[in-house]
């Protein structure tokens, strides 16, 4: 009786839900005016947006027939990634097409597949009965730019999102060998760092020599923040960080993990960063200072003997447990205040995220019960993993809602997210399908 996923998925793969995109605002809320029909039509009820100034609505839809059972509140989101460059795609990037074993279109692994199994588990039970648990649905359409109004949601519904516990459908599994629960991920802040010299650029005959150069000095702060091996130099940026543990580093350690084979897979020849700490360490129990953008001048072309006026950076920083953004962002401000040459202005601006790191225990209720499910799908008891990556929700649904937030995604790690040819496996929408049943039924007992 109840329908493919594949006929859930490929109309809302093609509406380019872009939520860094302005003049995609209105594709935004279409997507979200289809998944609120998807909910409607799967048999939740309540259905309807949810909306705070400013922001991409969230969708919200409830099922709450079973009274004294646990309240599950699912998570997912529907925005995805902008396509930066379509030519680098095999077939456009909103005209979704199933090839082989796999759905293309950017969003089909990151995270619309994933939402739509979610999705299809609860119509698939609703159309057999009464569902094992009470369900609250929320579907954010600003992840993908940090979630900047999504606690402002939570608020204003606090009430209506009341719940015992949270899943977040936002996850991925090991493509072979044993499941992994997710415990944890990465916090994350950042900052634009801007020098200023003369008041225009200058010509470099003229003035060269006795002007300031702000890329120089832009090249040369963003390289006093670390040393040979990678360690961050700013004063103040470990000082909060809690370290892991021996057993905790031993129960995390990835099993058939390869690093060189994995840095060959990205054409390098080993990986860079301390070596105190294992390749797969650094990307997820160790915090970050990164460089993501850097700017200035004219490149394009041909030699232009001008001294730029202006240097721009971008810089991110992965939080672990026990830093907070701010903190970590006047660190910064400090530093570069502290190595700041004289005659150039130098500001430090606030930028997009500011998440701390987010941890669950598998002891959790949630987790437990996720834990269960892959047990079952897969025919071994899953091992603990945190996760190098930011999902702002899970740190704002504990802090409003005051509830942990468990994963169970089935999301692949080749599938391209955020890249071009964008895949999600059809098997992998099965699956998730199945794993919802099996997780609804295992949260009630
Ligand atoms: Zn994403």
């Amino acid at each position: 009786v109840t329908r493919d996923p594949l006929d859930w998925l490929l109309p809302l793969l093609a509406i380019p839900s872009i939520s860094a995109d302005p003049a995609r605002a209105g594709d935004v809320r279409a997507a979200a005016e289809l998944l609120l029909e998807l909910c409607r039509t799967g048999g939740l009820r309540n259905v309807r947006l949810l909306e705070a100034p400013g922001a991409h609505p969230s969708v919200y839809a409830d099922w709450l027939d079973v009274p004294g059972r646990p309240t599950v509140l699912l998570y997912g989101h529907y925005d995805v990634q902008p396509v930066i460059d379509q030519s680098s795609w095999s077939s456009p990037a909103f005209t979704p097409v199933v090839r082989g074993e796999a759905v293309f279109g950017r969003g089909a692994s990151d995270m619309k597949g994933p939402l739509i199994s979610m999705l299809v588990a609860l119509e698939s039970m609703l159309a057999e009965g009464p569902l094992p648990v009470n369900v609250k649905v929320l579907l954010e359409g600003e992840e993908e730019i940090f979630s900047p109004r999504l606690r402002a949601i939570l608020q204003r519904h606090r009430e209506l999102l009341r719940c015992d516990m949270a899943v977040s459908a936002d996850g991925s599994q090991p493509l072979a060998g044993t499941p992994r629960v997710m415990l944890g991920t990465r916090g994350l802040c950042d900052l634009e760092l801007i020098v200023r010299g003369a008041r225009t650029d200058t010509h470099s005959g003229q003035y060269g020599g006795a002007v300031p150069n702000p890329p120089q000095i832009l090249a040369e702060l963003v390289a006093s923040m670390h040393d040979a091996d990678g360690t961050v130099l700013v004063d103040g940026f470990y000082d909060a960080v809690r370290v892991p543990s021996a057993v905790e580093r031993a129960q995390l350690a990835p099993s058939g993990w390869e690093p060189l084979a994995e840095a060959a897979s990205l054409e390098l020849d080993g990986f860079a960063g301390d070596p105190e700490w294992t390749p797969w360490e650094r990307t997820t129990l160790r915090p970050t200072l990164e460089l993501n953008a850097i700017h200035s001048g004219y490149a394009a072309d041909r030699l232009m003997t001008a001294i730029p006026a202006l240097a721009h950076a971008r810089i991110s920083c992965r939080l672990v447990p026990g830093q907070h953004p701010e903190h970590v962002l006047a660190a910064i401000a400090a530093h570069v205040r502290r190595v700041a040459p004289p005659l150039v202005q130098i500001e430090c601006r606030p930028g997009f995220a500011s998440t701390p790191a987010y941890r669950t225990t598998r002891q959790h209720p949630a987790s437990r019960a996720v834990a269960q499910v892959l047990t079952e799908l897969y025919g071994r008891e899953p091992l603990d993993n945190v996760d190098g990556g930011t999902i702002a929700a899970l740190t704002l649904i504990e802090d409003e809602l005051g509830v942990e937030t468990a994963t169970l995604g089935f999301a692949g790690d080749d599938e391209n997210a955020h890249g071009a040819d964008e895949f999600h496996r059809v098997a992998s929408l099965a699956r998730g399908r199945a794993a919802y049943r099996l997780l609804l039924d295992r949260l009630a007992g």
